[in-house]
């Protein structure tokens, strides 16, 4: 499948140990990605640096889901499924995207 521009839920919802140009100690579940465009594209498509594990991630209905807020509520509920045991941040709280990425179009990063 294609991805969604303007849904960008794999680079707000989901945790990334590893560094990431701008953010080097990675990036915590719920915080978009400081390389998300303004159109909620990825910033570094394309270039050397961007970390790996996002090239690993392609779109698939199994983690996209057929909408925008269904690819929030699958990789909000994989985020906390995979979450360590005792970890300060475990909650059961649905992690949702920031206001200003509420209005949730129809694009691809
Ligand atoms: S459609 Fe899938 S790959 Fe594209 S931004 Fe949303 S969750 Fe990520
Ligand atoms: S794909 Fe790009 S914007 Fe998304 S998490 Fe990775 S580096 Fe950040």
């Amino acid at each position: 499948m294609e991805c969604r521009i303007g849904c960008a839920a794999c680079c707000i919802v989901i945790s990334i140990s590893s560094p990431i140009p701008g953010m080097p100690n990675g990036k915590p579940a719920g915080v978009p990605c400081a390389n998300l465009t303004a159109d909620k594209r990825c910033g570094l498509f394309g270039k050397p640096e961007r970390p790996a594990v996002c090239g690993s991630l392609p779109p698939s209905l199994d983690m996209c889901g057929t909408t925008n807020e269904e690819a929030y509520a699958i990789l909000s509920a994989l985020e906390q499924a995979t979450r360590p045991r005792g970890s300060a941040a475990s909650s059961h709280q649905p992690i949702t995207p920031p206001a200003h990425y509420q209005d949730i179009g129809e694009t691809s990063i």
